[in-house]
């Protein structure tokens, strides 16, 4: 039986997993992941950020800045979100996006917390993070949700297309930890989703290959691996597998697989091989964050 506490312990580990899974491959096309691996199934590290195994890179630790952000504030609120951000750049993370540290400059500048808006800031970089804001958020009216998505998403990206993703994603995870089904998430948001903005448009029959960090291509593979699979591992091999933003689609194909399937789907190999003290912060900051 899943609680709603297993399924968002899953999904903060499935954010860590498939971020650690797929960086190896980050940027490779799936012939080349073919060529080296056959399937890409191990974390192993390595990649063009030359990890170590079970390592994580901006996806998950973006993410950990944002949940201690919340817990010591009770709340999302821009401020000490952008201050965690900042602090986050300070210590050297091992990847950052272009979007995420030209918000974060202009936060240390101007001491402002929300990006003007920019049709080219359409990148995966505010949805990578949501996971602690829609954990915090959990038992609230759906407006409330949104706002704590869109607050934390501001600070770098300020986009209607990033923004519809973030906020669907975060709300995927609400009802999934709450226990809908993957059809319900199809049929209640993903669809939905499509139907408000089409860039977002999928078909399962065309796989999508070499997803980008655009926003709209991280979403399709990623909706495409978790409603062609049953199990969340067979749902992270096909979307890093893919290659691209690899570990951006792990990361939030994980969030979504760890919810829908719960603890006890993640395979212990993976689980063994996360980075323990990445896994005992993801653990933790799931539990507070469903608490507040
Ligand atoms: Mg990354
Ligand atoms: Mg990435």
């Amino acid at each position: 039986m899943n609680t709603a506490h297993d399924r968002a312990t899953a999904a903060y580990l499935g954010l860590a997993i498939g971020d650690a899974l797929g960086a190896t491959v980050e940027f490779m096309t799936p012939r080349e992941i073919a060529a080296q691996y056959k399937v890409h199934d191990t974390i192993r590290g390595g990649g063009w950020l030359n990890l170590r195994s079970g390592q994580v890179t901006d996806d998950t630790t973006m993410a950990l800045a944002l949940g201690s952000a919340i817990l010591a504030h009770g709340r999302v609120a821009a401020q000490p979100v952008a201050e965690a951000f900042d602090a986050w750049m300070r210590a050297k993370p091992v990847d950052i996006g272009n979007t995420v540290r030209r918000g974060l400059l202009r936060f240390r500048e101007t001491g402002q917390t929300e990006m003007p808006e920019n049709e080219h800031d359409a990148g995966n970089g505010a949805a990578m993070r949501v996971l602690p804001a829609a954990l915090a958020t959990l038992s609230q009216p759906e407006e409330v949700v949104r706002l704590a998505c869109r607050t934390q998403a501001h600070i770098t990206h300020n986009n209607p297309l990033s923004d519809a993703a973030t906020e669907c994603l975060a709300l995927m995870v609400r009802d999934a930890v709450g226990g809908a089904d993957k059809y319900r998430l199809l049929h209640e948001h993903a669809h939905p989703l499509a139907g408000l903005h089409p860039a977002f448009t999928f078909r399962a029959v065309r796989q999508q290959a070499n997803p980008s960090g655009y926003i709209a291509d991280t979403v399709v593979a990623v909706f495409q691996a978790l409603f062609d699979t049953d199990d969340f591992e067979s749902c992270l091999i096909d979307v890093v597998n893919r290659g691209g933003d690899a570990d951006t689609t792990g990361a939030i194909a994980g969030m979504l697989a760890g919810a829908v399937y719960g603890r006890a789907a993640i395979p212990e190999r993976w689980l063994a091989a996360l980075d323990p003290t990445i896994r005992s912060a993801c653990e933790a900051q799931a539990q507070a964050l469903v608490r507040l």
